[in-house]
């Protein structure tokens, strides 16, 4: 066990905060039955208000202590995709404190496949919550060195497991109606979900299903303002535009900066350098960041979300 870990772990058992790796995305992690501790963790994001959070945990027999009961069809889901990017929604034993599912009747629990999240719960003993280890509503962190330079001053401890390999946060299924719902679109991808346990009803806020921009919560937003659009367009005139796209672009010109998510226009490697390639063209300072959509199959419907709630109050 490294020296680190124990180190890191004992932080956790005494209340304290510590960042770590996770396959999806670096975690901001607190004991999650210390109500105080996980307090801490809404301070150091910044949130401005209490959202429920991921619960992480070692092994399925960590998970059931913190839920009443594991339905069959959530069973089937986890016994394949865990340790992996998906979170399940269950309702929760009376353990969990109210603080870190926002007093709602529910937890949300994953088992995250990264040897040093998996070594820090298990050396803990204790359930992790975590969300992403960024201030609120900003890019989420994909290597230490990301996490360093947002919350450095305010994190005593980051583990660093170098950059995360699936890039993008769990895909959410609750499975508190009679039909499972998915809440977010992420690394797990709906069509494997569907192909194991059926149907599952989409409910997210995102791409799948428009509100009004102004009622959506921005979230992983860079500071830059960033349009999601097909075409080129309507780009103003005489402006330093930089261009997120999939593949790279027929003509480049119009762009003073260019970021190609895969060459070979693979969705997962896509997915894994998405946010890094968003913090890129953030420092650049840019005028404005051109998106374009991935195809919304597999993980493009997670890359598409996050995008939509990056760009959704820059309309051109
Ligand atoms: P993050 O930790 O940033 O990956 O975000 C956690 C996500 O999990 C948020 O979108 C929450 O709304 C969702 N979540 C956590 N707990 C619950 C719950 N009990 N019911 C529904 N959604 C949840
Ligand atoms: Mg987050």
């Amino acid at each position: 066990m490294m020296l680190e870990i124990q180190k890191a772990a004992q932080i956790i058992q005494e209340g304290g905060l510590v960042a770590f790796p996770t396959e999806t995305v670096y975690g901001l992690g607190a004991d999650a039955l210390n109500p105080y501790a996980v307090a801490e963790i809404f301070e150091v994001k910044n949130r401005p208000q209490f959202d429920p959070l991921i619960v992480h945990v070692a092994d399925m027999r960590q998970a059931d202590i913190l839920v009443q009961k594991f339905p069959a069809l959530a069973l089937k889901l986890v016994e394949k995709f865990w340790p992996g990017p998906l979170t399940v929604v269950l309702p929760k034993s009376p353990m969990v404190p109210d603080i870190v599912t926002s007093s709602l009747p529910t937890v949300a629990v994953r088992v995250p496949n990264h040897p040093l999240a998996l070594d820090l719960i298990r050396e803990s003993g204790r359930p992790i919550a975590a969300p992403s280890a960024n201030p609120f509503g900003a890019v989420s962190p994909t290597t230490a060195g990301h996490v360093r330079n947002s919350l450095g001053s305010k994190v005593e401890v980051i583990l660093d497991g170098g950059p995360c390999s699936v890039g993008v946060e769990s895909t959410i299924v609750s499975f508190m109606d009679k039909e499972p719902v998915l809440l977010r679109p992420g690394g797990a991808p709906l069509e494997e979900i569907q192909a194991l346990i059926g149907q599952v009803r989409v409910q997210t806020t995102a791409a799948e299903k428009p509100l009004a921009p102004g009622q959506l919560p921005q979230h992983y937003a860079p500071r830059t303002p960033l349009v999601l659009d097909e075409s080129l367009e309507n780009l103003p005139e005489g402006k330093k535009i930089g261009l997120l796209t999939l593949r790279e672009p027929r003509d480049s010109t119009p762009f003073t900066a260019v970021e190609v998510l895969s060459y070979k226009g693979d969705l997962k490697e896509a997915a894994a350098n998405l946010f890094a390639a968003l913090r890129r063209l953030d420092e650049k300072g840019l005028d404005l960041l051109l998106a374009h959509p991935v195809p919304h199959e597999g993980l493009g419907r997670a890359i598409n979300d996050r995008l939509y709630k990056a760009s959704h109050k820059n309309q051109l």
